[in-house]
């Protein structure tokens, strides 16, 4: 029985461990979704973070360095273009302030070496850009003051010439004036001309022009003024700081500035490059990081979809082994129940091993508890606690039954109402113990006079007893009352204070319903008191019928 218990117990499924265990199952199921869609969003929330922190400043400020670059190109083909020093301040100041705004956003959202090292350049290219344009400005002011200076000079000359034609003078004297002019026509040409070489055959032909004027200066009338005049514009000319040296100058000057300025234009354009670059790789580097969130959120997904395939499986699960193993038996245990309740027959039919079958078989086990109690219970308000016989309860019980069947099977019932004789004096005499005790000799030597199954002896209340015997006749009845009779003499209980023997015994009245009369309890158990009442009246020690008392 014990191992039984104990194998049952080894093989127990208990609810309590499968709930515990489908509970924690559906908690981490749970956490490991909550933990996945938690990872998913932050890994969006990083993503938008770098977008708003990283990869828009840095696409807004590029396209703002770009616009502020592509400006001050402009200011810087503005000053290459400037021909007076207003101009040229006017478009010096406004690249100072774009390379100044440039300088301002670099250092404050970029933080990029490179791109302050390139705008440092760009700085120092634009200061010598500036120089040389401020030398340009200059030396163009000295070549216009030496062209007025000439021009002056030729004005003196030709005032000088016409005095001289007033006076009289003759043809030779035009050589030097006609010399003169084409000199001064070559002086006009110099000042438009922009190719170096173009200058320098000027050069040459000023030489020989200015040979030319010093020959026809002395071959002509008024010689040493036309040769002072010459050399004095010998050395506006061709001699050191005069117009051609200066004009040489401006265009090396010129020259210089403009690839000065293609460098700062180079320049600016690498540093909107870089900037290009820039933005381009922070964009690269979101992209990158995009594709990357897009593709593990993807994964996620499907990873939640499958722990939730596998959740709502388990759910189903779940629900159909609570509705078969929990719930149907439930149901079963219930019916079980009221079905006791009752007082039906059921047995404990569940299936399984858990706490449900626990409770049923304790149920069991308690109902038939207290079924075999109320036997005992009903054993006992049935049966006489002295002499162990049935009481009066039972016989009413039984003599109403017994009645009732004759009456369907038109027999007899016949009573015996049976008395102790002078017990009253026994008691006195043996004492209330012995009392008892004899009440218990009579009513055992009673039950074994009585011959049938049927046969059915109570104790009526004190010392008197009742037999009731289905299917017995008055002369039947008469035949047991004479057994009895001699049964308790025949037991020979003494009884020294009896009037009538030296033993005990009794008085019976005998009463008996038949198909021609029938009695209800009450109406036969009236009538065998009677009977024996007659008995004692007639000597005690016998029996009497009311049949009898009736004839009387
Ligand atoms: P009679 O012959 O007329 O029947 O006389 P009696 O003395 O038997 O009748 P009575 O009714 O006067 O006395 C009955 C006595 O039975 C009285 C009572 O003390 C005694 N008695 C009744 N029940 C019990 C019992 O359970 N035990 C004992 N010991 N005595 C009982
Ligand atoms: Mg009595
Ligand atoms: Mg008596």
């Amino acid at each position: 029985m014990i191992s039984a218990i104990d194998k049952s117990r080894k093989h127990r499924i208990s609810l309590n461990r499968i709930f515990s265990i489908t509970s924690g199952g559906m908690l981490l199921l749970f956490l490991i979704l909550t933990w996945l869609i938690y990872s998913s969003l932050m890994g969006f929330k990083t993503l938008l973070d770098d977008i708003a922190d990283e990869s828009l400043p840095n696409i807004v400020f590029s396209s703002k360095l770009y616009g502020e670059s592509s400006r001050l190109l402009e200011a810087t083909q503005q000053l290459s273009k400037s021909n007076s020093d207003a101009s040229k301040r006017l478009a010096e100041e406004k690249v100072e302030q774009y390379l100044a705004q440039l300088k301002r956003i670099s250092e404050q959202y970029f933080k990029n070496e490179f791109l302050d090292v390139q705008l440092n350049i760009i700085s120092l290219e634009i200061a010598e850009f500036t120089a040389l344009i401020k030398k340009n400005l200059l030396i163009n002011q000295q070549i216009s003051e030496k062209e007025k200076a000439i021009y002056r000079l030729f004005t003196l000359s030709l005032a000088f010439e016409s005095n001289v034609n007033d006076f009289g003078q003759t043809k030779e004297n035009s050589f030097w004036a006609m010399q003169l002019s084409k000199t001064i026509v070559n002086v006009s040409r110099s000042i438009n001309m922009n190719r170096l070489q173009e200058v320098r055959d000027l050069f040459r032909q000023f030489n020989t022009d200015l040979e030319l004027l010093r020959q026809y200066a002395q071959q002509e009338t008024n010689s040493s003024q036309k040769l002072k005049l010459t050399n004095n514009l010998a050395q506006l000319i061709v001699q050191e700081e005069g117009l051609l040296p200066l004009k040489i100058l401006q265009l090396r000057t010129a020259g210089r500035a403009i690839g000065r300025e293609n460098f700062v234009h180079n320049l600016i354009q690498d540093f909107g490059r870089l900037l290009e670059y820039s933005a381009k790789e922070t964009e690269e580097k979101i992209t990158k990081k995009m594709a990357a969130t897009i593709n593990k959120a993807e994964s996620e997904t499907s990873i939640i979809g499958v722990a939730l395939i596998v959740g709502v499986i388990f759910l189903i699960v779940l629900i159909i082994f609570i509705q078969k193993n929990i719930m149907a038996r439930l149901d079963m245990l219930n019916t079980m129940v009221k079905g006791k309740i009752k007082g039906q027959v059921m047995s404990a039919n569940l299936k399984g091993n858990d706490e449900i079958t626990d409770i049923a078989n304790s149920f069991v086990l308690f109902s038939e508890t207290i079924e075999q109690q109320n036997v005992k219970l009903e054993q006992m308000s049935l049966s006489d606690g002295l002499t162990n016989i049935a009481n009066r309860r039972a016989l009413d019980i039984r003599l109403l039954h017994d009645i009732e069947l004759s009456i369907r099977k038109k027999s007899y019932v016949a009573v015996l109402l049976m008395d102790v004789d002078f017990f009253k004096l026994y008691n006195d005499n043996y004492g209330h113990a012995a009392g008892d005790e004899c009440l218990k000799v009579i009513a055992h030597t009673i039950k074994h006079a009585l011959k049938r199954n049927s046969d059915f002896i109570a104790r009526y209340g004190g010392e008197e007893f009742v037999c009731v015997l289905p299917d017995t006749d008055l002369q039947g009845a008469e035949d047991i009352a004479q057994q009895i009779l001699q049964s308790v003499r025949d037991s020979k209980v003494q009884h020294k204070m009896s009037a009538i023997s030296d033993v005990v015994t009794l008085s019976i009245g005998i009463a008996v319903s038949g198909p021609d009369k029938v009695l209800m309890p009450e109406q036969l158990l009236n009538q065998s008191d009677k009977a024996l009442y007659l008995a004692k009246s007639k000597g005690r020690n016998q029996y009497c019928t009311y049949s009898a008392l009736d004839n009387n």
